[in-house]
């Protein structure tokens, strides 16, 4: 993984609003690289469905497990050693 996508994915771990929001770097960045296009891509329409009508009907135990694998994957994609 290229020093650039761990600094932005990074930042998506610690404040995911960013992804929803973006910002003119990060927008910049995931214009030219698809792989951090389609992880914001995933994060802005998980957090719009979960502010959408589905957000009070999520059952607790549904909303934890989701939480758990997506911080789970964002931890993976900020290892060093993943290669690329
Ligand atoms: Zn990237």
């Amino acid at each position: 993984m290229k020093a650039q996508c761990r600094k932005f994915l990074g930042a998506l771990g610690d404040d995911w609003p960013l992804a929803a929001g973006g910002t003119p770097e990060f927008d910049l960045h995931a214009g030219k690289c698809s792989r951090c296009r389609i992880i914001r891509d995933t994060v802005a329409k998980t957090i719009e469905l979960y502010r959408s009508c589905w957000y009070e009907k999520v059952p607790a135990e549904l909303e934890l497990r989701l939480m758990t694998a997506l911080n789970a994957r964002s931890e993976e994609c900020r290892k060093p050693s993943t290669g690329y």
